[in-house]
């Protein structure tokens, strides 16, 4: 099919809840995609940080191929060997307890809402419920993680919204005590806000939030979807602020481009929820498993550092570009946020790259660049001279 006809289906068939760029992607190989008409694009977006590999990555092909070969699903009513050998690996290259796998972000930290519910249940009994989220965070789709989201634009229409958030900014300790108080279980954060524009959090916010949460018995539960496996230069961001989180939750890069997700506990957590009391059919899929199984494989520790270089190394040359359209820059690793000055809008500047072969990301007022954490410096070295030839 051409181009025009995939758009033409899509628009009269799938529900048309999208902002689209006006590019369809046929296939790909390391981080350059292809159009039907054969056309290449330098891809800085990872189809939102999941494509962590890139495309047509040999092993991650292979280790898929071979599962659906054996055994593409059973459900959880059966023991699987591939994710119970990446629970271990996560565990043990992070120092959390146990693992539970889910299918996409939101429903992840859905299930991490429930057992920060549940554990001051079993406590303190009902009543104690209350998490307290950041402003300008994100954290899903759902009913429930719409309102555990920090931004009002996102709770509108789909009113009743779950009852039991209040939010306080972020790098604030004072603004955290005003939402503080004795109904209170947990506290979310992303440690880099993503969708809200690429925030990292301070140290020291993060530090003294982990021991006010140990003080109060709050759980401690991080939302690293979009900033977990590789994507900023260590497996986990939590690593680099030195902290164990109780719960965190983790989705898109952890299998390289399928669908899969998940939750990790400390030791402290790892028996709140029992049998019959959190479930997800296809949680845990062999085939998604073995594909995280590969990520995890290819992300050695000298494979991270190279990460947090080429972060800097992207970051730096955008910087130097000195393009009238960017303000500063910020980010972690592979996750760069870069400011749009006034008088340019972030969508007119992402369509203008596309037009010149360079895939980029929006969030918040300004520019992402999520690229596949396998990029090399010649696709890098590509995407600047076409950010330089667009907007220079
Ligand atoms: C993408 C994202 C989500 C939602 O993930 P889905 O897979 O779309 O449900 C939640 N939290 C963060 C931080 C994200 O970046």
């Amino acid at each position: 099919m051409t181009s025009q006809e995939i758009k033409g289906l899509t628009q009269s068939y799938i529900m048309q809840t999208y902002g689209r760029f006006p590019v369809a992607i046929d296939h790909g190989q390391g981080a350059t995609l292809f159009d039907p008409e054969g056309n290449a694009y330098i891809d800085f977006t990872s189809g939102i940080g999941v494509s962590s590999l890139g495309y047509g990555n040999q092993p991650w092909v292979d280790a898929i191929t071979a599962q659906a070969r054996k055994l593409g699903h059973t459900s959880n009513l059966f023991y699987t060997e591939p994710p119970a050998k990446l629970a271990e690996i996560l565990c043990r290259r992070t120092g959390e307890s146990c693992v539970f796998f889910a299918n996409g972000g939101g429903e992840a930290n859905e299930g991490m809402i429930k057992l920060a519910r549940k554990y001051s249940f079993d406590k303190y009994g009902q009543g104690r419920s209350t998490i307290i989220t950041l402003n300008n965070s994100f954290h899903g789709r759902t009913i429930t993680t719409l309102k555990a989201t920090g931004q009002e634009v996102f709770h509108n229409f789909f009113f009743p919204f779950t009852e039991g958030f209040r939010y306080a900014d972020a790098n604030s300790l004072e603004s955290l005590e005003a939402a503080a108080g004795d109904d209170v279980c947990a506290v979310m954060v992303e440690l880099v806000q993503g969708e809200g524009g690429v925030l990292p959090l301070e140290h020291a916010y993060i530090n003294a939030l982990e021991k006010l949460c140990a003080e109060r018995d709050w759980l401690l539960l991080v939302d690293e979807v979009q900033t977990g496996v590789g994507r900023t230069g260590s497996l986990f961001a939590f690593q680099q602020y030195n902290i164990l989180p109780d719960v965190v939750s983790f989705a898109k890069g952890i299998a390289g481009g399928l669908p899969m997700s998940g939750f990790m506990t400390n030791e402290k957590c790892r028996d709140v929820l029992g049998p019959g009391m959190h479930a997800t059919t296809f949680g845990a899929n062999p085939v998604c498993a073995a594909a995280g199984l590969v990520v995890q494989d290819i992300l050695s520790d000298t494979f991270l550092r190279e990460v947090w270089e080429k972060g800097d190394y992207l970051r730096k040359g955008i910087e130097s570009l000195n393009l009238p359209c960017f303000g500063k820059t910020r980010g972690m690793g592979l996750m760069i946020g870069v400011e749009v000055r006034d008088g340019w809008t972030n969508k007119d500047v992402a369509n203008k790259l596309i037009e010149n072969g360079l895939l980029i990301l929006t969030a918040g007022p300004g520019m992402r660049l999520l690229p596949p954490l396998v990029i090399s410096k010649d696709e890098m070295d590509k995407g600047l001279e076409i950010m330089k030839k667009t907007l220079g």
